[in-house]
């Protein structure tokens, strides 16, 4: 049996990699289900998994965890020392599907501890790519990508050498306001950004979809993983969501990877790496889709792209100070403090304060100094924020 442990299991990825080990019972031992406030679901795939222990990420609802799975035999565990605790346990393969910065040292430490990382959790590629890819290659564990366009490029290069790649192109939707003007978008509420024309997932990746943040940390993940150059990086949109990302080799050739808009795909491949085995996903009908539209992102439109593209180029530590002003900049606008376009200019004010700071040499890149710009950023945004309230 493969024991694996699930961060953020009660979220959108992790209740689709728990619908694929249901799937497939026999083959799993459930090591750690980690959640946070939704004890509801914690406790219902607790009951179900029966995994050696369960963390809620907040400390507040431990007593409630506890008495929910009274007699059940599993070890109840709350807060960061819980997570950690869980990620320290023995497994194969951990699911990393915590939303955020928060989701950066379960996985360094699961990887630490001996587990390859299904990795969706791009925030840890955005503030750590280095620190992440040290510990992998120290612990002799592997990486798998879960977001959709990075197992897509991941599956594309099987068998390549990274050294032929002349670009990679990841797709975007261009999210809930890919056909409205800027003057609409400059009074979007959260409630319409958090609606996706084609995937269903959490709400916070959701309205990043809408700004382009989460491609734009996309780019500086597919940067990290595929030791990619800022000039081999292009970013499409591609309103139909099928063709996840494209990579062009040096002769010409473009390999591109189609599926449906489902993450049991991206998920299950993580899961059975190296091995691809039969998955509950629609198989796509050519003639029904018809053709494929792609055009270029409108930079004005998107600021957040542009952002990225200038972090990639800054490297260091500007990846920690780029989410974790974004993530600031999302609560925000989540709580209607400020408007959807000032999310960007957050960010661009944060990381124009931190310029010479945020640039690092990679030796610099220890988990300290990761949690550091990571606070720093967060205290510069919230002043940024202040200033429009
Ligand atoms: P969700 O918001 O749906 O779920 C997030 C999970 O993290 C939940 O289990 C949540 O617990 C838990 N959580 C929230 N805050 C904390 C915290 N501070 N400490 C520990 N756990 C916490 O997110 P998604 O599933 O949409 O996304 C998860 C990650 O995967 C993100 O990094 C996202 O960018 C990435 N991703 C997601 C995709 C998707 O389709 N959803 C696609 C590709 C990548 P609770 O809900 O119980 O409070």
């Amino acid at each position: 049996m493969k024991r694996i442990s699930v961060f953020g299991a009660t979220g959108s990825v992790g209740q689709n990699t728990l619908d694929l080990i249901r799937r497939d019972r026999q083959k799993y031992h459930l090591v750690s289900l980690t959640g946070g406030q939704n004890l509801e679901l914690l406790v219902r795939d607790a009951l179900e998994f029966s995994p050696e222990c369960v963390v809620t990420a907040d400390e507040a609802m431990y007593h409630e965890l506890k008495d929910c799975l009274q007699g059940s035999g599993i070890e109840v565990l709350a807060g960061r020392s819980g997570l950690i605790d869980a990620a320290d346990r023995s497994a194969e393969l951990a699911m990393s599907a915590i939303v955020g910065a928060a989701g950066l040292e379960p996985g360094l430490r699961a990887m630490q501890a001996g587990a390859h990382l299904a990795l969706a959790n791009k925030e840890s590629m955005v503030a750590a790519g280095a620190l992440m890819k040290k510990t992998a290659l120290e612990k002799n564990v592997r990486l798998l990508p879960v977001d959709s366009e990075h197992s897509a490029v991941f599956q594309a290069l099987r068998g390549e050498e990274l050294s032929t790649v002349e670009r990679v192109i990841l797709t975007a939707s261009g999210g809930a306001f890919r056909d409205w003007t800027l003057k609409e978008i400059a009074t979007a509420t959260p409630e319409q950004a958090a609606t996706h024309p084609n995937w269903e997932m959490g709400k916070r990746i959701t309205i990043d979809s809408a700004s382009l943040f989460n491609k734009s940390l996309e780019v500086i993940e597919a940067k990290e993983l595929f030791d990619l150059k800022p000039s081999q990086i292009e970013v499409l949109i591609h309103p139909q969501s099928m063709i996840h990302a494209i990579v062009g080799f040096c002769d010409g050739a473009l390999m591109a990877h189609l599926g449906p808009p489902d993450m049991r795909h991206a998920i299950g491949f993580a899961l059975n790496f190296p091995k691809r085995q039969n998955l509950p996903v629609k198989r796509l009908d050519l003639t029904e889709i018809g053709h494929f539209d792609f055009s270029e992102p409108d930079l004005d439109k998107y600021p957040a792209l542009r952002l990225a593209f200038q972090v990639v180029e800054l490297g260091g530590l500007s990846g920690a100070l780029y989410n974790a002003a974004k993530e600031i900049a999302l609560d925000a606008f989540i709580c209607r403090e400020i408007a959807f376009l000032d999310m960007a200019q957050i960010v661009e004010r944060v990381l124009e304060r931190n310029f010479s700071m945020s640039n690092k040499e990679v030796d610099q890149f220890s988990l300290e100094n990761v949690l550091m710009m990571d606070q720093m950023g967060r205290i510069h945004a919230r002043e940024e924020v202040a200033k429009l309230l």
